[in-house]
């Protein structure tokens, strides 16, 4: 583990004024859910179902009955993420969440673990898996509140908006579908507001979401901090600063505890 790195970004961290964090998938495989593009990766491993990721949003459209059967009968991509539990890299961020260092969390990941952890400030970019959206009014349900293998059973899919009666897709936002406008104006907004940028455990392939580092850059003075297995786009194009390569899970935490150390001695 890069100690002088870590030393650095816990002082970078101690004297911000804003900080906030990105997440991607990487902070997650250490809970045991597999990332897209990392070497194990559902991507890298199996790219016919990168195909059938993209096509999942034109069917909701088309058929939102079929959307469902499909999204029923197969079991889910990364998981059952109703009995998955976060990992010390969670922890650490909503430690520096508390410590008042952190302001605010966007996160690509469905995977709820960030609010298992305890996230106050949280933006979930991409949605919730385990929430359903209405595409008319906007609204969120947690899953539970709908019980759709009984609507599976008695043919009775899609499960319909209970504010506007529109049929309800999943939270999470498919490949080819429009970022939930509020979500995009939060997260540009801390974006701007920010001084520092953890940008922890992304390939920085998806868009718009990759887009907001390099939003970030645009001003003088913000430092981004990347922690990641490996080397980025962001790293390759000098958007961040410099990168602690290594598991979020180990770097995390330490950098949280250097972060307050180095808060008591000022
Ligand atoms: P990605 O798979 O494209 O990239 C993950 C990155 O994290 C890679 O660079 C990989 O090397 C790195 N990484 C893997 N494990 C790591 C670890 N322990 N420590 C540090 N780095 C690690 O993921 P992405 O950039 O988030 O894009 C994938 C898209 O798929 C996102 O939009 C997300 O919504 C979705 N997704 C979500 C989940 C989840 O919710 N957990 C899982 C898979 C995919």
């Amino acid at each position: 583990m890069n100690t002088e790195l870590i030393s650095r970004a816990a002082e970078d961290l101690a004297g911000s004024g804003y900080a906030i964090a990105l997440t991607g998938a990487g902070v997650s495989t250490e809970s045991g859910i597999p990332d897209f593009r990392g070497p194990n990766g559902i991507w890298t491993k199996n790219p016919e179902a990168e195909k059938k990721a993209y096509r999942s949003y034109a069917l909701f459209r088309a058929d939102p009955r079929q959307y469902w059967e499909e999204r029923l009968s197969a079991p889910g991509l990364v998981g059952d993420f109703t009995t998955i539990m976060p990992n010390s890299g969670h922890y650490a961020l909503r430690e520096l969440e508390k410590e008042g260092v952190l302001r605010q969390v966007i996160t690509q990941n469905i995977d709820s673990l960030h609010l298992k952890a305890g996230s106050e400030k949280l933006l979930e970019y991409h949605g919730n898996a385990l929430k359903l959206r209405c595409l008319a009014c906007g609204s969120r349900y947690p899953q539970e509140e709908f019980n759709l293998d009984h609507l599976f059973k008695k043919n009775l899919l899609p499960p319909f908006c209970l504010n506007c009666q529109a049929p309800l897709k999943s939270d999470v936002v498919h490949f080819g579908e429009p970022i939930p406008a509020e979500l995009m104006q939060l997260s540009l907004l801390e974006v701007q507001k920010c001084d520092l940028m953890l940008v922890c455990g992304t390939s920085a392939a998806v868009y718009p979401f990759a887009s907001l580092p390099m939003e970030a850059r645009q001003r003088r003075g913000v430092k981004i901090i990347e922690v990641n297995a490996g080397p980025t786009p962001l790293t390759e194009g000098n958007i961040s600063d410099y990168l602690i390569q290594g598991k979020t899970g180990e770097i995390l935490p330490r950098l949280a505890e250097e972060t307050k150390k180095m808060r008591g001695e000022v």
